[in-house]
């Protein structure tokens, strides 16, 4: 039985479908939850009744996805998401069904599904249906797929990231069958959107257990992605203590990769995996900040660093440093920066227009700013405009 129960409005959607004659079951991801005790992110509802018919009882709802027959209902600031019981096609394309038709029976919709800890589902009254055991396989802390695993590979490729990621998120094994088939047909990995990858990537390394993202190299799920699978995988337990930030966790990903030599370039192995351009950015100079043979260690190299590289970039370089290499990056870091002192031209007591008055233009004045910047941030007392300006005109004292 669960031990978590749906909230009222999800009750209310599976009661009102029912007394309109329709079937109605809590499935998935919130049912897997539910038995294992974990609130669910969302409340997922099958239903005999059609798009068209869902729409009718409840006229507050969407068709979020009207082709595979979901309708999202809306309750207050609540929704949920009341899909019609289907059956998939072939995949021609390893990723997507060719169609889906709309079929009369549960045990055909659940069959569909990915594996059997997500194949199981609630009635309103409570009562389970399980036809392919996956509370048995939730107790033992596996990931299995429902039917022949090299089957339901070889429809949606997705599926074999998507059984690394529950295996990260839930702290579950792969039922070796299961396994053997993702390591079969991880080529297949090619078909799949890259921005669907990088999603999976993402959630494994925002997961409990990030480390099992080289699980995703081991198989041959990122082939495609990096230079060769290294001989040496990484246990990766550095990314474990990282504070649960996609771009901390990215940097330090890409850092492992660049080191046991499996990416040539960060910037390119993020571009593939369509990753935004600012986080590219800021992984791309965090890591070359840690790549460095030097660690900076007064005030005025991290002053430099954060001229040149920006705080956001810093901020994560230091982060990492501290797990990758178990310094006090962070400590000096705070530190520079609750002194206040100055490290940027936006912070200089002299702009560009004090300069124009005492006479400089073009060049000289932009090098003069950079060669006042470059002195306050050595010499922070100094960072005074009468200062600044006479030292400018080669009048200091
Ligand atoms: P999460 O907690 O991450 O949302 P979830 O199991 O709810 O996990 P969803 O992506 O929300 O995952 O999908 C809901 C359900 O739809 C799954 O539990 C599974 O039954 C089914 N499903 C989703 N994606 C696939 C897929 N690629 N192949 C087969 N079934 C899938
Ligand atoms: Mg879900």
């Amino acid at each position: 039985m669960p031990a978590v129960y749906p909230p009222k409005y999800v009750r209310n959607i599976l009661v009102t479908l029912q007394s309109r004659g329709h079937q109605a079951f809590l499935v998935g991801g919130c049912t897997r939850d539910m038995l294992m005790g974990r609130m669910p992110q969302d409340w997922d509802i099958s239903t005999s009744a059609l798009p068209e018919q869902v729409m009718e009882i409840f006229p507050n709802s969407e068709p979020t996805g009207l082709k595979h027959g979901t309708v999202t209902v809306k309750v207050n600031s609540h929704s949920a998401e009341v899909t019609t019981f289907r059956s998939e096609g072939s995949y021609s394309d390893h990723r997507h069904p060719d169609m889906v038709s709309f079929v009369g029976d549960l045990t055909t919709d659940l069959s569909r599904r990915d594996f059997t800890m997500n194949a199981i589902a609630f009635s309103p009254d409570g009562l389970m249906a399980d036809p392919f055991n996956g509370v048995s396989d939730i107790e033992k802390h596996l990931i299995r797929a429902v039917g022949l695993p090299r089957l339901r590979f070889e429809e949606d490729a997705l599926r074999m990231f998507r059984a690394v990621r529950f295996s990260a998120r839930l702290d579950f094994d792969i039922e070796p069958e299961t396994l053997e088939a993702i390591r079969l047909k991880a080529p297949l990995a090619v078909n799949i959107a890259p921005e669907r990858i990088r999603e999976e990537i993402e959630k494994t390394l925002l997961s409990p257990a990030p480390e099992k993202v080289f699980m995703l190299i081991e198989l041959g799920l990122m082939d495609s992605f990096l230079t060769c699978r290294p001989a040496l995988i990484n246990d990766g337990g550095c990314l474990r203590k990282l504070p649960k930030k996609a771009l901390n966790r990215w940097t330090c990903f890409c850092v492992l990769l660049e080191s046991c030599g499996c990416i040539d370039s960060i910037e390119e192995f993020l571009l593939k995996l369509r990753l935004d351009k600012r986080s590219i950015k800021v992984c791309r100079s965090a890591a070359r900040m840690l790549m460095e043979p030097d660690c900076p260690n007064t005030p005025v190299e991290w002053k430099r660093l954060l001229n040149k590289y920006g705080v956001d970039t810093v901020s994560c370089a230091a982060v990492c440093g501290d797990c990758l290499r178990e310094g006090c990056y962070q400590k000096q870091l705070k530190a520079v920066l609750k002194s206040g002192e100055c490290f940027s031209l936006k912070h200089l007591a002299v702009t560009g227009n004090d300069l124009a008055e005492i006479g400089l233009c073009g060049k000289e004045l932009g090098e003069m700013l950079l060669f006042l910047l470059d002195y306050v941030m050595e010499f922070p007392q100094f960072n005074k405009r009468e200062l600044l300006l006479s030292l400018a005109q080669g009048t200091e004292e």
